[in-house]
C-alpha cells in the first residue's frame, strides 16, 4: 500500500523520465528535418520548453525530498533514441514522426492532468501550479500539431511525387 504522497512523488519521477524521453525524441527528429522548416522550428522551440519542464519537475521532486530516477530517465532516453533511429529506415519518416509527436503530447497532457489531481489531494499547491503551467504548454504543442498535420501530410505526398526531392525528412 502506498500513500498519496508516495504516489505523487513516483508520478513526478515518471513525468521527469517522460520529459527526458521527449528531449531525446524532439532533438533527434528536429535535427534530421530538412524540408519541413516550420515543423523543425516548432520542434526546436518545444525542445527548449521541454528542457525547462524537466527542470521544473525536478524542482518539485526535490522540494518533496525525493530524487529523480536515473534508471527511468535512461530507459526513456534509450526508447526515444530507438524511435528516432527507426525513422531513418521508413520512407514516411516525417509522417510517422509527426504521428509519434502528436501521440506523445497527449500522453504528457494525461500525465499532467493526473499530477494536478494528485497534487490537489496531497495539498501541494506549488506542484499543482507547476503542473498546470506545463499542461498549458503541452496543450499548445498538441494544438499546433493538430493544426499542422494536414499541411505536413500534403507536402510529404507532393514531395514524394517530385523527382529528385527528399520527402521523408
Ligand atoms: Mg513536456
Ligand atoms: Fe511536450
Amino acid at each position: 500500500m502506498a500513500s498519496a504522497e508516495e504516489r505523487l512523488l513516483e508520478w513526478l519521477r515518471d513525468a521527469h523520465a517522460m520529459e527526458e524521453q521527449a528531449e531525446t525524441m524532439l532533438s533527434g527528429m528536429a535535427s534530421r528535418i530538412e524540408n519541413y522548416p516550420e515543423l523543425k522550428t516548432k520542434l526546436e522551440r518545444h525542445l527548449d520548453v521541454t528542457r525547462r519542464q524537466a527542470k521544473r519537475v525536478r524542482e518539485c521532486i526535490e522540494r518533496r525530498n525525493g530524487s529523480t530516477s536515473t534508471i527511468k530517465d535512461a530507459t526513456g532516453k534509450m526508447v526515444a533514441m530507438g524511435q528516432a533511429m527507426s525513422g531513418m529506415f521508413v520512407g514516411d519518416e516525417i509522417v510517422k514522426g509527426s504521428m509519434a509527436s502528436y501521440t506523445f503530447e497527449h500522453m504528457e497532457i494525461a500525465a499532467y492532468r493526473i499530477l494536478i489531481g494528485a497534487a490537489r489531494v496531497v495539498g501541494d499547491a506549488q506542484t499543482q501550479r507547476v503542473c498546470e503551467e506545463i499542461l498549458a504548454e503541452e496543450e499548445e504543442m498538441a494544438g499546433w500539431l493538430e493544426d499542422n498535420l494536414p499541411a505536413v501530410t500534403q507536402k510529404y505526398l507532393r514531395l514524394e511525387e517530385t523527382p529528385g526531392a527528399t520527402a521523408k525528412h
